[in-house]
């Protein structure tokens, strides 16, 4: 019946929605910003900061100006560094092993399991070495992976833990928001993730006083006292319209994550078709469905299908990190792992943002399982 409906162009993400409900109360936010010319860190940043360490159930929150820099910020807070071995997921976006580039340490890659796509726990300890220094877990999809498991390998073998919560701000484990266990968890607030700023935005939570007086210090010259230098220091402060706009959304945050949860009940209870593999979730995980990911076999024919039915499914991601170029020195070869390597291949994104209507999430479900 859905097929006989003229729908609109479904794709994976759309922001325009969100943003026109909330244009106004941005705008005078933006406006604020203005009239103060605090446009660098500043009071519109610091407030973000309160509200999102409020929100995560930490002390402290240190804005900066992308997630990307936020994870090179922690390695360089935990002092990681040319030598060091940092454990990261082969099944994550790129940025999670940038962060551990741009410090001068090495990413060892991990595969991930073969039905939740999270970092395979089991497979982690083989790769430690003694220039291990700390373990970088990714809540993938704004799922959680398990944040126990390998707290439990770290105190085990005295590594620090990170975790990546670029895609799960809001998702929790055991019922607890994500970001508190590690030493600190980094943040991404581009502007496609579940909180996005009006611009490129990033930031840490912890609950370490140390840590959180280092953070502010590397992200602005490594100064506390202006113009004296204590360490060689970044410029990586997060904008003030970017604080201002992120302190609107954050009110809308936990009603949007619940219409994802709401839309991805959907998809788990309805999509029928054999030939679709959806994500495992594990008890404890309460995803915040950043992106919803399905595997199929004959990927390609099912997303043409699906664009012909004027559904835009996106891949996420369509190589593994230990494939991309950029690593080739690291000699990492096809078959290092299968289970990230068969999620690259198989990997499809169903349109997944908090504006989609019923009827276009019903009009996806059919199409896919009409396939
Ligand atoms: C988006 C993302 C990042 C990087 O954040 P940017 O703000 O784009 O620099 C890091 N890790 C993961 C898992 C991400 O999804």
């Amino acid at each position: 019946m859905s097929d006989t409906i003229k729908m609109n162009k479904i794709p994976c993400l759309d922001l325009k929605g969100q943003h026109k409900q909330i244009k106004a109360e941005i705008f005078e936010a933006f406006e604020k910003v203005y009239e103060n010319t605090a446009f660098s860190g500043g009071p519109f940043v610091e407030e973000f900061e309160k509200g999102f360490a409020a929100y995560c159930g930490t002390k402290y929150a240190v804005g900066v100006n992308n997630g990307t820099t936020a994870l090179q910020l922690a390695m360089l807070a935990l002092g990681i560094g040319q030598g060091d071995e940092v454990i990261v997921p082969a099944n994550t976006f790129i940025a999670t092993a940038w962060g551990v580039s741009h410090v001068g340490a090495t990413p060892v890659f991990v595969d991930c399991t073969a039905d939740t796509w999270e970092i395979d726990v089991t497979k982690i300890e083989e790769k430690i070495t003694s220039k291990t220094k700390a373990i970088i877990g990714v809540h993938l999809y704004g799922q959680p992976f398990d944040l126990d498991a390998v707290n439990a390998l770290c105190k085990k073998h005295n590594l620090f833990l990170v975790e990546d919560a670029a895609q799960a701000q809001g998702a929790r484990y055991k019922g607890t928001e994500v970001g508190g266990v590690g030493e600190m968890a980094c943040f991404s607030f581009y502007p496609g993730k579940n909180l996005g700023a009006c611009g490129e935005a990033g930031g840490l939570t912890t609950n370490n006083e140390a840590y959180y007086t280092h953070l502010q210090s590397l992200r602005n010259h490594g100064c506390v006292v202006r113009y004296y230098h204590d360490e060689i220091g970044y410029n990586m402060r997060m904008g003030g319209l970017e604080g201002a706009s992120l302190t609107v959304k954050l009110r809308y945050l936990e009603g949007w994550n619940n219409r994802r949860r709401e839309i991805a009940k959907r998809y788990h209870n309805e999509i029928t078709n054999p030939k679709v593999k959806l994500q495992v979730q594990p008890e404890w995980a309460d995803s915040i469905y950043h992106l919803f990911v399905v595997t199929t076999e004959d990927r390609d024919a099912m997303m043409k299908y699906m664009n012909e039915h004027n559904i835009f499914p996106a891949l996420h991601y369509p190589v593994p990190c230990h494939l991309q170029k950029a690593y080739d020195h690291l000699g990492y070869k096809h078959g290092d792992f299968p289970h990230s390597e068969y999620l690259a291949e198989h990997c499809l994104s169903l349109p997944m943002y908090a504006e989609l209507t019923d009827d276009e999430v019903s009009h996806v479900i059919a199409t896919i399982n009409n396939y």
